[in-house]
């Protein structure tokens, strides 16, 4: 079933180039996410960094806070190259970056972009010299830097100025309408200072991170606005389950729904112990259920109610779910086109065969008091009904041949 993609009025950046991929300039909104695992444990930040790209991460950001964080870059790089794992490496520099790459020149060249955040590049004077020293370094490199700006660490100095500014109109503008521009005037003053030094604007991404949904959608219009550089879209600190995932979604969908934003990042919060690489699974189905990409296929479920009264049909939206999830790694490889399929497992007649005819591969589970099977359709048909205690087999064993049989194989 073709449902295509819709067209988003897209924002016109500036395309940037970063390892393999392409950020802007029409490219496919990218993926990003960030370890959270101590960068001098190569090991243990190569392991993370491969789930996150296995999860579908198409770009991963480290820390590099220490030299020898800075020294274990490269071999991060080359455990992830021996594992036949390419996705690129972002180092995330803050106070002393211009030291770490000047001095590790190995790190500088494993990284495939920089992170530079104009609030923590040092102070006063010495904060041009120390900016200028990494976009030089980046020049050398040949890498793209992303010119991050995070309201928790905005430039103070920067931040004064539009203040007293901003006292002296007749009417001035409220305090928070003040730091959002102090904002947007950190990146653009410094991806102005970065194009002075000769860093043109295809190596260049911005990003001005803030936590809450409104200062976000504000900020980013504003930016998307006035400037034509790619940008990076995220909610900082955007908090635990639900609510980092609701805030999340609610502030990226508005903003890319106009066409703003060329790489997404959900910044969750994983639960002691929890797995990082559910912001990727996050970040993939904003992108997918707002029709932008295809990652996986989904899976359509009704939420039940009292017309169900048993969890037959939960534990078959779970079962081919995680079915699917399993098998794409696999799928991807060999079947073009596989991650657009839809899936839906309904819980009785009343939306059960509209919403299956919907979809791809549909199941009509029965409802309290009707009858025993469960009609299967396939591209809008009806085709088997199934019955008893192996439905969840038997409809897998559709999907797997459905695959197969519809999406061509790879050469
Ligand atoms: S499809 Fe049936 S079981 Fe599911 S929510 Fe609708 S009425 Fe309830």
């Amino acid at each position: 079933m073709n449902r295509g993609i819709p067209n988003r009025p897209r924002n016109a950046s500036v395309g940037v180039l970063v390892g393999p991929h392409q950020i802007g300039g029409g490219a496919p909104i990218l993926v990003q996410s960030m370890t959270n695992t101590d960068t001098e444990d190569a090991e243990g930040t190569a392991a993370q960094v491969r789930a996150l790209a296995e999860a579908g991460s198409e770009l991963v950001r480290i820390t590099v806070n220490t030299p020898a964080a800075a020294a274990a870059v490269p071999h991060i790089r080359e455990r992830l190259d021996a594992m036949d794992c390419a996705v690129p490496l972002i180092g995330d520099f803050h106070y002393n970056g211009h030291k770490l790459l000047r001095e590790h020149p190995a790190c500088a060249e494993a990284l495939a972009k920089y992170r530079i955040n104009p609030g923590n590049v040092g102070f006063r004077e010495k904060r041009d010299r120390q900016f200028q020293t990494m976009i030089e370094v980046a020049l050398e490199y040949d890498r793209p830097v992303r010119i991050g700006v995070n309201w928790g660490s905005l430039d103070q100095d920067l931040l004064a100025e539009l203040m007293d500014q901003n006292a002296a109109l007749d009417e001035p503008r409220e305090a928070q309408e003040v730091m959002r521009a102090a904002l947007v005037e950190s990146a653009l003053r410094s991806a102005a200072l970065a194009e002075e030094i000769g860093l043109g604007r295809d190596r260049i991404v911005i990003s001005c991170k803030v936590s809450q949904v409104q200062d976000l959608v504000a900020v980013y219009s504003d930016l998307a606005a006035r400037a034509d550089y790619a940008l990076h879209l995220g909610l900082t600190e955007a908090g635990m389950g639900s609510k980092g995932i609701v805030a999340s979604t609610a502030a990226l969908g508005i903003l890319l729904q106009q066409g703003i934003g060329d790489t997404i990042r959900i910044s969750l919060t994983p639960s002691p112990g929890g797995d990082r690489t559910q912001e990727v699974v996050v970040a993939q189905e904003i992108l997918q259920t707002m029709g932008l990409r295809a990652f996986t296929p989904l899976v359509t479920a009704c939420p039940g109610c009292g017309r169900t009264t048993s969890t037959v049909f939960q534990d078959l939206a779970e079962k081919i779910q995680s079915h699917v999830r399993a098998r794409m790694p696999e799928w991807r490889e060999t079947h073009v086109g596989v991650e657009e399929m839809q899936l839906a497992v309904m819980g009785c007649i009343v939306n059960g065969p509209g919403e299956s005819k919907h979809a791809d591969i549909g199941i009509s589970l029965p409802g309290t008091n009707e009858a025993p099977a469960a009609p299967v359709f396939i591209d809008g048909k009806k085709t088997v009904t199934l019955r008893g205690e192996g439905i969840a087999k038997a409809f897998q064993a559709i999907v797997e041949e459905y695959v197969e049989n519809k999406y061509p194989r790879r050469n």
